[in-house]
């Protein structure tokens, strides 16, 4: 079917007409997108068989990756690139005046996560099939994607995703795995007839969780592994209740990606995505092992689950309740199995984020695990009054269950085998103060996996330029092998290559600012600086950081006709979480800055600023080769890792960054010359919030470039914004700027300034942008998930890889 171009066009021209029936020239390319889609999953699906086979037939362990969020963006790309049938496909379709970009733009962006960190997911899939690695994913069938996000007036608007809308080409429905998933209801306890102690969940009302799988093709070979995302639907149960409503709440498990830091709106319906999830997951993960016809006390030598952060959690409870109840297990032997399956992965040190669950909403939800939950909390306050005898406040800031609250992140930490941080300096913080009293009595669970983007995606895949040049220069190995992109450092002084890697970023500018026209209607200057911050709004990101020295800038050349910078474009993409009204406030200011500063015209020769609506994957693609730097100023200490960093650095941009999560390690790897790091390091932030000592007034009253900025949020600068912008002024001046804003902006316009003057020096840029592209390697995923394949899961890989010519 993809073997040669012809046979290609042969099929996809008979598919195209028999399967909408239709010539064609009648087709539209929505149709064309569902049928090449669907003959690329036919395609697939032969290696899809034969790996659940030798899946099934090996004793080679799988690892199971559980999580809520699943952020994979288009998927048809990837499968054309990782099946390397790219080739036949883009010129077949040329043949039929059909462009495969254009093609492609037709699937819409599964978008079943918020951010980082399921983005992160959607990157160890494809690093896991890559390696042929077993490892599976496991997360939830929303109907509705992250919120689509409009700008109205400088405002955000959300509007709901509809990714299902014209049907999914990518996933297969597997009824007949259904399971079934109880909530509410009582426990009963009882005897059995060997006179054992047992228990038994009644009057539950049980929901059904369907799968639904879709492919996870490797790059060169033949492993397909599966992403199993549940969808929730009506048991087939006889109902004496008001069957309406629980067919309402039932559809409503699957409905919405939870936003992620949403207030305190919907715990309940939370708490059983989250149970959902676990349920479906290990009942089937738990099928598949039990077809191998092992002793159930070998669970760990061939299962190993992993839980991307703390939503997926009750998979240690679920895990001893099928143990205990179906197993028929004691408590110390389920127990043992259980922390030896399990691993977990913290994404976050913002006390915020970390999950609590009102005792008095979870123990009616699910009572049976609730007594599991207790019964662990017991044990393990047992053996911490032991170790640490009268010590009455440690035990009670370590337990599972305190002041009717559920921890969730206390019961991933003592029940799993291996707890990582997700950058070297957020390990060292978790280990050092965040969770040191954890640490103490587990110091071997703690490691750390500094995170990793998969290059096919973010470079080969959205980066056709810079990859033909990099595979010109050092040939095409670093593709299965990332780090050998080292070898460019040797073209760091070749003035040919550096021009030619100009061109790439020029040709990639000239493209992104098409689209910032076509949705802006901003006409962008091509020379100038494209510096972008990309990213959810947060106030730790500080997106504020960044519109305040644009109102600097801005400032300054008004004042000063002989103050005339380098011309840059400030580019930014971020969604506020829909509750969350001071990010909210914090579009609605880029808006507004970029209003006044772009429509006046002595000065916008220099300055632009760019809100780009919408920041999804399928954007983020767009924008990342264009940039030449990448704002990564969070406030330190408070960023775990950031992997968007990853990207920009693989596509050549300069970073501007706080000493925080991977910049560090980003820092070390391209040396100091060649990124630009200011403000505050994680130490002294951690230092002020544990002695205090930070007057935000003070340079607020000092600096006045700061006053008069903070000023015009709030004295009429901004026509018709009045007091539109009083809760950011409030949270710089009332409540003392919690973030150091005000404490980094000198060290942060200075070292803007450095980057500016860097820049004229074109060819010393370019020289950087090398280095940084050279030194990337590092943070392919496949080079996280080998890690996390050889320390924590133990799994090999299991298809020797067949690399095509
Ligand atoms: C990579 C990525 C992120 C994470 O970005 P950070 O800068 O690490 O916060 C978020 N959203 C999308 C769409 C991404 O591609």
């Amino acid at each position: 079917m993809f073997d040669n171009k012809e046979q290609f066009k042969k099929a996809f021209l008979s598919k195209l007409e028999m399967s909408v029936g239709k010539s064609f020239e009648e087709t539209s390319p929505q149709d064309q997108y569902h049928v090449l889609g669907n003959m690329i999953r036919e395609y697939i699906s032969t290696n899809w068989i034969k790996t659940n086979q030798v899946y099934h037939s090996t004793e080679a362990k799988q690892v199971y990756y559980l999580s809520i969020e699943f952020l994979l963006g288009r998927i048809m790309g990837s499968n054309i690139l990782n099946l390397g049938i790219g080739d036949v496909v883009e010129e077949g379709l040329r043949d039929l005046g059909i462009s495969l970009d254009d093609l492609e733009s037709n699937e819409p962006d599964s978008a079943l996560g918020n951010g980082g960190l399921g983005r992160l997911a959607a990157c160890f899939m494809d690093s896991l099939a890559s390696l042929d690695l077993p490892g599976h994913g496991c997360g939830i069938r929303y109907k509705h994607g992250l919120f689509e996000q409009k700008i109205v007036n400088g405002v955000q608007v959300e509007y709901p995703e509809l990714w299902l809308q014209n049907g999914q080409v990518w996933e297969v429905r597997k009824s007949d795995l259904s399971v079934e998933v109880p909530f509410w209801g009582k426990v009963e306890s009882f005897e059995d007839e060997q006179g054992r102690l047992r228990f038994r969940h009644r009057d539950a009302e049980p929901i059904m969780a369907v799968p639904y799988d879709i492919p996870v093709v490797g790059y060169q070979t033949e492993t397909v592994n599966t992403l199993r995302l549940w969808n929730a639907e009506p048991a087939n149960v006889p109902f004496h209740d008001d069957i309406m409503r629980y067919k309402r709440e039932t559809e409503m498990v699957s409905e919405f990606l939870y936003p992620d830091d949403a207030e305190d709106s919907g715990k309940i319906l939370r708490l059983k995505q989250q149970y959902f999830l676990v349920r479906a997951s290990l009942n089937s993960i738990l099928n598949s092992f039990r077809k191998k016809q092992k002793d159930i006390r070998e669970l760990p030598n061939y299962v190993s689950i992993h839980i991307n952060d703390t939503h997926p959690v009750l998979a240690i409870p679920e895990l001893m309740r099928i143990l205990l109840d179906e197993e028929m297990l004691p408590w110390e032997e389920a127990w043992d199995i259980t922390v030896q399956t399990i691993s977990y992965t913290n994404h976050t040190t913002l006390s915020e984020a970390l999950e609590k669950w009102p005792v008095r909403l979870f123990q009616p939800l699910l009572p049976r695990i609730y007594m599991i939950v207790e019964e662990i909390n017991e044990r393990f306050c047992k053996e911490l009054w032991e170790r640490y005898p009268g010590q009455w406040q440690r035990i009670e800031d370590m337990a599972i269950i305190a002041h009717d609250q559920v921890k969730m992140a206390h019961l991933a930490l003592v029940g799993t085998h291996s707890t990582n941080g997700v950058a070297y300096l957020h390990t060292e913080i978790l280990k050092k103060r965040e969770m040191n009293n954890f640490y103490e009595i587990f110091p071997e669970r703690f490691n750390n996996k500094t995170n990793g983007i998969t290059h096919r995606r973010w470079l080969m895949k959205s980066n056709p330029a810079l990859t033909g040049l990099i595979t010109e220069s050092i040939g095409d190995k670093w593709k299965v092998e990332p780090p050998l992109l080292k070898e460019l450092e040797h073209y760091k002084d070749d003035a040919a290559f550096l021009e030619q890697l100009e061109k790439v970023k020029h040709e990639n500018k000239v493209k992104l600012a098409e689209r910032i026209f076509q949705q802006n209607q901003i006409k962008v200057n091509l020379d100038s600086i494209f510096d972008v911050q990309v990213k959810r709004l947060h106030a730790y990101k500080r997106q504020l950081l960044n519109v305040l020295h644009i109102m600097y800038l801005y400032n300054r050349m008004k004042e000063d006709p002989s103050f005339r910078p380098h011309p840059r474009t400030f580019i930014f993409g971020a969604k506020a979480s829909p509750g969350y009204y001071y990010a909210k406030k914090i579009i609605k200011l880029i808006n507004t800055v970029a209003e006044k500063v772009n429509n006046d015209k002595t000065t916008n020769d220099y300055l632009k600023v760019v809100f780009l609506e919408n920041y999804r994957v399928s954007l983020a693609e767009e924008i990342f080769p264009a940039a030449e730097v990448s704002e990564q100023i969070s406030t330190a200490s408070k960023e775990a890792s950031g992997t968007g960093n990853m990207k920009f650095m693989m596509n050549g941009a300069l970073t501007i960054g706080t000493m925080d999560g991977a910049n560090v390690e980003i820092f070390e790897r391209v040396g100091k010359d060649n990124i630009f790091i200011f403000g505050m390091t994680s130490e002294e932030v951690m230092n002020y919030q544990a002695n205090g000592g930070y007057h935000s007034s003070e340079y607020y009253m000092l600096d006045r470039r700061i006053h008069e900025a903070v000023n015009q949020l709030v004295n009429g600068f901004f026509p018709n914004t009045n007091g539109m912008f009083d809760v950011i002024y409030d949270s710089l001046l009332i409540e003392n700027d919690q973030y150091f804003v005000l404490r980094d902006f000198d060290s942060y316009v200075k070292t803007q300034e450095k980057v500016s003057n860097a820049y004229q020096d074109k060819k010393g840029w370019n020289k950087s942008s090398v280095v940084n592209i050279a030194n990337s390697g590092f943070f392919s995923s496949d080079r996280t998930i080998t890690e996390y394949a050889n320390d924590i899961w133990h799994v090999k890989p299991v298809n020797s890889p067949i690399i095509k010519a």
